[in-house]
């Protein structure tokens, strides 16, 4: 058991509190006249880390970034680059590197001039040139295509270039501005997974900035939820998930339902919330923050949540009535809306485990919602 926890350890520096961060944000707050675009963030970051920053357009994402790069300067506050103060250190100089949204290639130039381009700065005889570009390509596999130009390359080859060309420097830590948002859905998805396994592979720290949340629960060791400037939570993909600290959390990584209600009793491990909207009292497996009387919210993620025709049994069970109001198919699962006896619309999935034309629950049926104590989180409101 304490090797397997050693193992975690070494292999995820950012569960072990004792840990030394190879990157740490200081507070830090960049304002443009009167307006903060990024307000007192604080972060630790690990080496080996692919760490998502997520939110809405706008909330400061990429200010961060462009700071953590040395485009900008933090209006307050520092950052530590493996122990070293960054302020006043030129882009150049830092031991990052980042890859733009737009790739930024040279329509012109092969494919290895846009790659050796990454160096073109850097004083090397030609043959240690060549063979820095042989590898950078080779790590992306694209020499074969290494005398191409850009436009006679797909899109996944493209942003591959743009990688290369950021990697050959050999930074400690790569930026990555939005890295697939150029892609379709299906190349997405792949190359998510090339991603993550040249990640693996070159062994350097990843900061990778998405709006897209399911992009960074694919990819990232952490997670961090920003909005108007702040990080709300940082944390696991399933920390985030399971356990969001906060409404806007839940509600903005994945489908949530949300119940507002009042605690009316807590004994330990079961809390029963007041709950008008859904017309009955609801239970809650959770321990002693909370109080009688106090406003809350009850988050149920509709993967948990099971319907039948039948009535569940079972003394933690949760159980609401209602009809199927809505029904979408979605291939490997389908998406039920379901209007509650008291008017409340909830959400829930249900995995599609076998070929069928016909449905075990159809449009306007009758059913039981149900899920367990265990399956909701109870947030602050
Ligand atoms: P997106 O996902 O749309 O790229 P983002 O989360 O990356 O958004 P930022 O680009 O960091 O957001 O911008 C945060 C806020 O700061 C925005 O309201 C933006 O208009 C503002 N902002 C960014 N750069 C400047 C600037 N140079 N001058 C004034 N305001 C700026």
């Amino acid at each position: 058991m304490i090797a397997t926890q050693e193992k975690q350890s070494a292999d995820r520096p950012w569960l072990d509190p004792n840990a030394t961060p190879q990157i740490v944000i200081e507070g830090v707050s960049k304002a443009y006249g009167g307006f903060t675009a990024v307000d007192n963030v604080s972060l630790s970051i690990f080496k080996g880390e692919m760490f998502a920053l997520v939110g809405a357009s706008g909330c400061g994402k990429t200010t961060l970034l462009r700071m953590l790069a040395g485009f900008a300067e933090p209006s307050s506050g520092r950052i530590l680059i493996d122990g070293v103060p960054m302020s006043g250190v030129p882009p150049y100089e830092r031991p990052v590197n980042m890859m733009f949204q737009s790739y930024a290639l040279f329509p012109h130039m092969s494919v290895e001039r846009n790659v050796g381009y990454g160096i073109s700065r850097m004083k090397m005889d030609g043959a240690t040139r060549k063979s820095r570009i042989q590898e950078a390509l080779e790590m992306v596999q694209l020499a074969h295509v290494a005398t191409r130009k850009p436009h006679q390359l797909s899109g996944g080859q493209r942003q591959r270039v743009a990688l290369a060309r950021a990697l050959i420097r050999r930074p400690k830590v790569l930026l990555l501005d939005e890295p697939l948002s150029a892609l379709d859905k299906k190349l997405r998805e792949q190359t998510q997974f090339e991603l993550m396994d040249l990640q693996y592979k070159v062994g350097i720290t990843f900061i990778v900035v998405t709006h897209d949340q399911d992009e960074a629960m694919a990819l990232a060791t952490r997670i961090a939820v920003m909005d108007h400037g702040k990080v709300l939570q940082v944390g696991t993909p399933s920390q985030i998930y399971e356990f969001p600290a906060s409404r806007f959390v839940a509600d903005f990584v994945g489908t949530t339902n949300l119940f507002e209600g009042t605690v009316r009793s807590c004994e330990p491990g079961l809390i029963t919330v007041h709950c008008p909207e859904t017309g009955c009292d609801l239970l809650v497996d959770e321990d002693g923050r909370f109080a009688p009387g106090q406003r809350v919210w009850v988050a149920l993620r509709p993967e948990k949540i099971r319907l039948g025709k039948e009535p569940p049994s079972g003394a933690r069970v949760n159980q609401l009535r209602g009809m199927v109001w809505e029904l979408g198919y979605l291939g490997n699962r389908s998406t039920y809306r379901i209007k509650t006896t008291s008017g409340k619309l909830v959400t829930a999935f249900s995995q599609n485990e076998r070929r069928t034309s016909e449905w075990a629950i159809d449009w306007s049926d009758e059913v039981f919602v149900s899920w367990d104590a265990e399956a909701a989180v109870l947030l602050e409101s």
